[in-house]
């Protein structure tokens, strides 16, 4: 298949409130190094990617993360770190901006993988299964399905839907795409984030944008159980024990 640019987005301007730590989650330390070096070292090997746009907090750790994390191990493909927004969405936005105005044409010709910071396990098994479905698709996630069964609730609290457990996935990132697809979808949510609001609407992942804004159906792609989002302190344990089952580094 003809080759395109390939943008890896990783997103590390949240602020871990769930994880109750005064550091961000993202550079709390794990095996010796920040959290987020290990998502930005599998993109940084793999032969897929081409570049990686890097979203951090604002301020201070635009210059923390270039020195302490991008310098200091030696992340080449790290091209752009920019500042991130308030919500996630507004930081994926950040950084698709930033591709189509400020990186090499051929970036927005190309294929966007985006991957939550917080997901330090992702590996090159899943990187190529969503770029492969992202040229054959135009859009996808990686997800597993759910082991347990799921329960949509009432606003009291009462079970309310039980889906049927075979359909039910748990969805992951990388999400990947055209990258007109999600440019175009993004900008049409984006003009539309004052209804979305009003109809208590909450964007939690990029697919979501696909699915609402355009015709295109997302692609469900096979993840990995251990590529679980850092989020709370017993998730720290369960991380360390996957990266250390991982082939040496
Ligand atoms: O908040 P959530 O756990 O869904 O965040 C997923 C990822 O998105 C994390 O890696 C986090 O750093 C990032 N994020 C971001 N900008 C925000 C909120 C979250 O880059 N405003």
């Amino acid at each position: 298949m003809e080759k395109k640019f390939c943008t890896a987005v990783v997103l590390a301007a949240g602020q871990g409130k769930r994880m109750g730590t005064k550091v961000a989650k993202q550079y709390l330390e794990i095996g010796g190094r920040p959290l987020l070096y290990y998502a930005l070292e599998a993109f940084e090997r793999s032969p897929l990617v081409d570049a990686i746009v890097l979203v951090v907090g604002s301020g201070e750790q635009v210059s923390y993360c270039r020195t302490e994390i991008v310098d200091a191990y030696g992340f080449k493909k790290v091209g752009r770190i920019i500042p991130g927004g308030k919500e996630r969405y507004d930081s994926v936005f950040c950084a698709l901006t930033e591709i189509a105005r400020g990186m090499d044409p051929a970036a927005r010709e190309g294929y966007v993988l985006i991957h939550d910071g917080a997901r330090p396990a992702v590996d090159e098994g899943i990187i190529s299964r969503c770029l492969e479905s992202a040229k054959r698709d135009g859009a996808c996630v990686a997800a597993v399905p759910s082991k347990d069964t799921v329960k949509l609730a009432d606003e009291n609290g009462f079970a309310a839907v039980t889906p049927p457990r075979d359909r039910v996935w748990i969805v992951q990132t990388p999400q990947a795409f055209e990258f007109p697809l999600i440019y175009g979808a993004y900008r049409r949510m984006k003009n539309s984030v004052q209804r979305l609001e009003q109809e208590g609407i909450r964007i939690t992942d990029d697919a979501m944008v696909v699915e609402t804004f355009t015709d295109k159906k997302v692609k469900l792609v096979e993840g990995s159980y251990e590529n679980i989002k850092v989020t709370t302190p017993e998730d720290l344990g369960m991380v360390e024990t996957f990266l250390g089952l991982r082939a040496p580094r």
